[in-house]
């Protein structure tokens, strides 16, 4: 059978785009590996699924051509996302402009989203893997192991390559090649970041509020403020994630990266300073510089942050001097720590880099072969934690699907 639209992939960007396109008129097809549609918006914001985020801003993304970008977004903004959630059954609620569905089940979004493909009247197939897609007699032939597909256009929903244990693992970069595309290099991002220092071995599990600004070659490229976590091989946590794809482009680019912690970020360093003394130097009783920290820090941290500082945990905090004080205000504020590495794309939750931006028209269909339209996570378009990976999976697919069906 020939269809107006072939979508190849049938996650959160594939679904949106499919009905986008039926709604536009067209005969509609999605083809998806998996044996579920939408598969991976089960795991998002832990099993609650944070669809969208009622602040938006540039800054909240990284994006190749932000012409295009822009386009896209003001064609199916935040408002308009609520209410296609709400009128496919879906009640949200806010948390501090990060919005959830009431349930807090991302498989609510799911379901409501496979029964609205299914009220459409959208075929959909399941376990049926795209190989390859060639053009033909004016449309395209994608093939799957199954038979093939005819399509007179055919919107590429395939994701990028994080958590391929979902389905996405980066074949839409090679259909896009065939396509004529130049592909900005995929690297994982929003991701845990390793450090080379070997004592975060005896860091594992602990959570800190701070902040963590991210330099590469010297320079400030990022920051973010948050709660940190530390894992036995380095830093994690959703400060660390939105700075986390800086890291891993500039250690591609063989750049020394390092990131500082700053654990009193609510702090200045002279009210830091004056903290510390009435903690250490004017404690009325005598007690360990380990035990003045108590309350002031994780105690597990204590132990590693002296041993940096060259101060003995068992010593009696008289014995601290007011230069003793200031190094550990500065250090406190400012701990750094080597960046040697990243953690791969079975463990981020997406990827950045992808099919240039600069490639495709305002509508999202290819400059190089037209008629293959490119959506969501495919593309190079990256947003930091809270919601604005699936906004651009919403938006995109919205544009894409309309575009396919003009
Ligand atoms: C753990 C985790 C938590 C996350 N939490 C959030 C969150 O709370 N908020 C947020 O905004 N974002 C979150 N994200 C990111 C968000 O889920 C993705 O950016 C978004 O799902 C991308 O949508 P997509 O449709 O472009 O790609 P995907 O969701 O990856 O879908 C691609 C689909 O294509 C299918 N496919 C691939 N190859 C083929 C093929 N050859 N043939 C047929 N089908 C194929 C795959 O099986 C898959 O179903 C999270 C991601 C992860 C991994």
């Amino acid at each position: 059978m020939k269809y107006d639209v072939v979508v190849i992939g049938g996650g959160a960007c594939g679904m949106m785009a499919a009905l986008s396109a039926k709604e536009a008129g067209g005969t509609v097809c999605i083809l998806e590996k998996n044996s579920m549609l939408g598969k991976k918006i089960l795991a998002t914001g832990n099993g609650r699924c944070n669809f969208t985020n009622e602040y938006q801003d540039e800054k909240c993304y990284r994006v190749g051509n932000f012409q295009v970008f822009k386009e896209v977004l003001s064609r199916f903004n935040v408002e308009r996302t609520l209410v296609f959630f709400s009128k496919i059954g879906i009640l949200y609620k806010s948390r501090e402009g990060y919005y959830y569905p009431r349930s807090n089940q991302a498989s609510s979004i799911r379901h409501c989203m496979e029964k609205a493909v299914m009220a459409k009247g959208i075929d959909f197939r399941l376990n049926t893997e795209v190989t390859e897609v060639a053009e033909n007699d004016g449309g395209f032939c994608v093939t799957t192991k199954d038979g093939d597909y005819f399509a007179k256009k055919i919107i590429v929903c395939t994701g990028g390559k994080a958590s391929p244990k979902s389905g996405s693992d980066g074949i839409g970069y090679t259909l896009a090649k065939r396509f004529g595309h130049h592909i900005i290099k995929p690297l994982p991002a929003l991701v845990q970041l390793q450090c080379k220092e070997g004592y975060f071995k005896s860091l594992k599990g602990i959570r800190s509020m701070g902040k963590v600004s991210l330099y590469v070659d010297g320079k400030e490229v990022a920051s973010d403020l948050g709660e940190l976590q530390f894992t036995k091989e380095g830093i994690s946590g959703i400060p660390v994630f939105n700075v986390s794809r800086f890291a891993v482009v500039a250690l591609n680019q063989k750049k020394g990266v390092y990131a500082s912690l700053d654990l009193f970020p609510d702090f200045s360093f002279d009210v830091l300073c004056s903290h510390l003394s009435n903690q250490l130097l004017y404690r009325s009783y005598p007690v360990t510089v380990t035990e003045g920290l108590i309350g002031m820090l994780n105690d597990k941290l204590i132990p590693v942050l002296l041993k940096q500082l060259s101060i003995k945990p068992d010593e009696s905090v008289y014995s601290l001097s007011n230069d003793d004080i200031g190094r550990m205000a500065s250090f406190f504020k400012d701990w750094q720590v080597e960046i040697s590495g990243y953690n791969d794309f079975d463990s981020a939750q997406v990827t950045c880099g992808g099919v240039d931006l600069n490639e495709v028209t305002n509508h999202l269909e290819s400059q190089k072969t037209p008629g293959v339209f490119f959506a969501g996570e495919v593309l190079d378009v990256d947003g930091i934690c809270g919601g604005y990976n699936l906004q651009w999976a919403w938006s995109s697919g919205y544009v894409a699907g309309k575009g396919a069906m003009e």
